[in-house]
């Protein structure tokens, strides 16, 4: 892996970087008061490949990895357009299903999500078990009738239900020999009798809803399994790596986003003698948060290299703690850059404080700051497990 970037990432870059800047965050901001969702600009970006850049060509992809799609979320965020979806659909469900679905489900779902005429949510959370996944209780057993599927279960948090075709739900499957519950991967269609939606009222301004979801009986066919019963396990952490190297993207993106603003807003406005950011009061914290900001990038390259390179483990370590540092990252940029602009940073005409829980989401999802604190603490220090 280089650490400079090939001149195709950088042209990859630059093009993204332009699409993003004939939205800007004008229309991302209007988008949310409209109560819409992006479709413009998710449709432009799908025309010109970008959606799809990790899945394969032969289904409609761009034949990349995580690297190129990471470059894309990264890219819009720091013009303003954060695509949340890009992180579930193409990176968590097109992963899964490119590595592990059947040929059949291959071709029914990978142009759609490649060319982003389909979009698909995931749930893993559930009221009950939240951070500790190894609780789910949203369960699968066979139909004796059909051979199929039978769901129920409970699910919180599910972004974008509402503007997928589908849901990949992570249920569990009775072991016949053990009794023991294992993980599975299940394609709800969206409009299955038994699966419905609650939003979920949530204080953020993002076109993309949180749902509350209800699996009463939900009737699927075999094939709504995606993979091996047995290497359920394996099989979620395929889409789990590529969540977290996205969810780095996307607070990098917002980072950076607002760090500009903030050095815009602290290079013109004057209020002695000199502009505010000649005050190293001002400068040294914005100076820290670039720094913190390279750092997280150069981890989440890391992530997404070994990850595109087929070491999951690796790739595990590596994506969590990009995760991490771009949450951390985000959190701190965002709040400095509100500082930097005083009394406006609180103002809608800047629109910088209501990034402040956008932000906040990188620190709590897909996986939480302290979870990954303890995965870095008990696997990779091998401290004992708390918990
Ligand atoms: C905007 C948004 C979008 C989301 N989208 C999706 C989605 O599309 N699909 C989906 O499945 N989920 C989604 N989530 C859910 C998200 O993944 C969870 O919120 C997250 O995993 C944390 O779970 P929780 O909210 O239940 O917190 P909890 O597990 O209840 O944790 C509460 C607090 O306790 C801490 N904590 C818990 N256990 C420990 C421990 N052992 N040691 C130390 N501290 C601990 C946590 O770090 C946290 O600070 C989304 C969440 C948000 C906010």
């Amino acid at each position: 892996m280089s650490l400079i970037e090939t001149e195709e990432h950088r042209a990859l870059r630059d093009a993204v970087a332009a699409l993003g800047k004939r939205y800007g965050r004008e229309y991302f901001t209007q988008v949310v008061a409209d109560g819409k969702h992006t479709d413009e600009l998710w449709a432009e970006a799908a025309k010109l490949g970008y959606l799809g850049v990790n899945l394969p060509e032969e289904y409609g992809g761009g034949g990349g990895g995580i690297t190129e799609l990471s470059i894309v979320l990264e890219e819009l965020g720091a013009a303003g357009c954060p695509l949340l979806m890009l992180v579930v659909s193409p990176a968590i469900c097109g992963t899964v299903i490119a590595r592990f679905g059947t040929e059949e489900q291959k071709r029914q779902w990978l142009p759609g999500l490649a060319d982003g005429s389909r979009k698909m949510a995931f749930g893993i959370t559930e009221p009950d078990a939240g951070s500790n996944s190894h609780r789910i209780t949203t369960t699968a057993r066979r139909d004796p009738e059909t051979g199929g599927w039978i769901l129920n279960g409970r699910k919180v948090f599910v972004s974008g239900v509402d503007i997928a075709e589908a849901t990949l739900i992570v249920g569990r499957t009775e072991d016949a020999k053990t009794g023991k519950l294992k993980p599975c991967l299940f394609i709800v269609p969206r409009d299955t009798p038994g699966f419905s939606r609650n939003p979920i009222s949530m204080e953020l301004a993002a076109p993309e809803k949180q749902f509350e979801l209800v699996l009463d009986d939900v009737r699927l066919p075999a094939d709504a399994l995606v993979g091996d019963e047995d290497a359920g396990l394996l099989q979620l952490f395929a889409g789990l790596n590529p969540e977290r190297v996205m969810t780095a993207a996307f607070a990098l993106g917002m980072a950076r986003y607002a760090l500009e603003r903030a050095v815009e807003y602290a290079r013109d406005r004057q209020v002695w003698k000199v502009p505010v950011g000649a005050h190293q009061a001002i400068a040294h914290p914005l100076a820290q948060c670039h720094i913190d900001i390279e750092l997280a990038r150069l981890m989440m390259h890391k992530a997404a290299h070994l990850y595109d390179i087929g070491d999951d483990m690796g790739a595990g370590e590596a994506a969590n703690m990009a995760k991490y540092a771009a949450g951390e990252a985000a959190v701190k940029t965002v709040d400095q850059a509100v500082h930097t602009l005083g009394g406006n940073g609180l103002t809608t005409e800047y629109g910088l404080a209501s990034m402040i829980t956008a932000a906040r989401v990188a620190r709590i999802a897909p996986v939480s700051r302290e979870m990954i604190l303890n995965f870095v603490s008990h696997q990779s220090l091998g401290l004992p497990k708390s918990y």
